[in-house]
């Protein structure tokens, strides 16, 4: 499908004839670029880039107008920003960056196209930091916080980035705009709720709606205080280079332990004592990709089998305090702790890693190192509740992943998934990745197999660790093990006007509102 020259007419005239383009390589730039796609790229029929929340708000009632589709974009690191249909126009917001500290309220407002790498350094030079999803620098910040996952390594001593939002600014799938909480009412940024009913749950609530509700065309976020240096140490580039912070404040630790329940009872004491920024079980195979600079070295340490003896069960703890003395304190409450559960250090040159490289903490700038291997990768597990909870949910990997390694259809690499507490421990997300192969014959029906039998085991067991479905035919079976969220999303769809959720597609407008898959980051359409 071609966009008919007097809507395309219609949208230049809103951004201008510089910011609005069809022309076929451009389009084919912005096709899905993702490897674990197994479909055909579907192609976008125009790019719009506007420069303010008026222009998106007269744009969505273009498309209203006309029946078009649209995806609100800005990094594109994540399946659910390219079309999956024709008829659908991508809105990138890259042009709309505005920014301006409130240092003293400890917050910062900001449009779509500010990214991790200039917000990060800007707040730290201002004594400032705040929790940045290791999605890696280019991540657009606003996309993070109010619109999809959310999930960082310093959540145990902070939050999910969806804590944090304070004012938000949205362009309804109407192409209304509306702002929330106290800057409806004039007051300010300060905060995303009240008077009256919230809609921030609505607009953001766990993972966020991935373009399909409408456009977020400002946001305040809250601050935290930083105790480290303004500009972030390094040394080298990338790819050989070094961060280490002041060690007075500033320490990363590994460690290894016996069993799953001695790293999970750990957690829970780290939590009980208050300390630790970042605590995490952490990924083995992710671990070794990001701490090796070629396909090859990583093969090679992989091969040599140390990442899987020092980090299946590993406790990763980063303490970061505002003097010696709180250093010195949280230590030893740390020492304390890793030997009652019997945790010891791990091998040496893996604890070097962490020591140079304390950026993992802060703002991971290596992170695109995970996607090097150039296969497909995905997760299967993506949710939270309590550490107990989800330690469970850890353990019942090794009951249907282990078939999928014998048959060749995933590597070898049944570790591989992390949980990070929130909030010293009140709450725990986890995550497991699993890598496959596109050159693998079934490669298309790689990840709906796994994830079918990832729900199963969930649904077997009773265990909530899969990112909720708008849609799809397991909604019903998984609604009640969710509080019944599915007659609450059928409610909401209602008042939006759109089909029931697994019924026909409805109305078109923001993103088409497709089904959403099971994937945050970057995997494919639920099975
Ligand atoms: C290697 C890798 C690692 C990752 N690690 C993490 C992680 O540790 N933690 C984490 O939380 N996430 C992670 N992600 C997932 C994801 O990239 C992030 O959640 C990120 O915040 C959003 O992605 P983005 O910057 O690529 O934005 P985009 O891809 O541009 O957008 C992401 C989604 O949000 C929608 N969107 C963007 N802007 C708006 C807007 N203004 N209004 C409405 N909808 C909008 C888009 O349509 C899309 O569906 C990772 C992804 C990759 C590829």
């Amino acid at each position: 499908m071609t966009l008919k020259r007097e809507v395309y007419a219609e949208l230049e005239q809103i951004v201008g004839a510089e910011h609005i383009s069809d022309k076929p390589h451009v389009l084919a730039g912005n096709r899905h670029a993702l490897p674990a796609a197994a479909v055909k790229p579907v192609s976008p029929e125009a790019i719009v880039l506007p420069a303010s929340a008026d222009e998106v708000a007269r744009i969505v009632r273009v498309c209203n107008r006309h029946g078009l589709r649209y995806i609100p974009i800005v990094s594109g690191l994540i399946f659910f920003a390219y079309p999956t249909q024709p008829g659908t126009i991508i809105i990138h917001l890259k042009r709309m960056n505005y920014i301006e500290f409130r240092d003293e309220d400890r917050m910062v407002i900001l449009e779509p196209g500010i990214r991790h790498v200039q917000l990060q350094p800007e707040a730290l030079r201002r004594g400032l930091t705040y929790p940045a999803a290791a999605v890696g620098p280019g991540g657009t910040v606003l996309g993070n916080f109010a619109c999809s996952a959310g999930d960082n390594h310093n959540q145990n001593g902070s939050s999910r980035t969806n804590r944090y939002l304070l004012g938000i600014e949205w362009v309804t799938p109407e192409g209304e705009i509306v702002q929330l909480g106290s800057l409806a009412t004039g007051s300010g940024w300060f905060c995303a709720d009240g008077p009256g009913p919230s809609l921030r749950g609505l607009i953001r609530g766990y993972s966020g709606a991935m373009g399909s509700f409408g456009v977020v065309t400002r946001i305040a976020i809250g601050l935290e205080p930083w105790s480290g240096p303004e500009v972030l140490p390094h040394e080298g580039r990338t790819p050989d280079y070094i961060v280490r912070l002041p060690r007075d404040t500033h320490r990363a630790f590994v460690f290894k332990f016996p069993t799953l329940d001695a790293v999970r009872d750990a957690m829970h004491e780290i939590g009980k004592a208050e300390i630790g920024a970042g605590v995490i079980k952490y990924f083995n195979c992710t671990a070794a990709l990001l701490c090796t600079s070629s396909a090859n070295e990583f093969h090679e340490l992989w091969d040599s089998g140390l990442f899987q003896r020092e980090l299946a069960m590993p406790l990763y703890v980063y303490l970061a305090t505002h003097s010696a003395a709180e250093m010195t304190y949280q230590q030893r409450v740390l020492e304390d702790i890793v030997q009652e559960f019997g945790g010891a250090p791990v091998d040496e040159r893996i604890q070097k890693f962490y020591d140079d490289n304390m950026d993992f903490y802060v703002l991971l700038g290596s992170l695109q190192r995970v996607l090097r291997l150039g296969g497909a990768w995905a997760p299967d597990k993506l949710e939270a509740d309590s550490v107990h909870h989800m330690f469970e949910a850890g353990k019942r990997i090794k009951e249907y992943f282990p078939e999928m390694i014998a048959q060749g259809l995933v590597f070898d690499a049944p570790d591989n998934w992390q949980i990070i507490p929130l909030e010293y421990g009140h709450v725990a997300h986890i995550e497991h990745l699993f890598l496959w192969e596109r050159s693998h014959p079934a490669f298309a029906q790689i990840p709906g197999m796994l994830m079918g039998k990832s729900m199963e085991s969930d649904l077997k067991y009773g265990i909530h660790a899969k990112t909720i479905m708008a849609g799809g035919p397991l909604l019903e079976r998984f609604g009640p093990l969710y509080s019944n969220y599915h007659v609450w999303l059928n409610a909401l769809r209602a008042a939006f006007g759109a089909a029931p959720a697994g019924g026909p597609p409805g109305p078109p407008g923001a993103a088409g509102h497709p089904p959403r898959g099971p994937s945050a980051q970057g995997g494919t359409r639920p099975p």
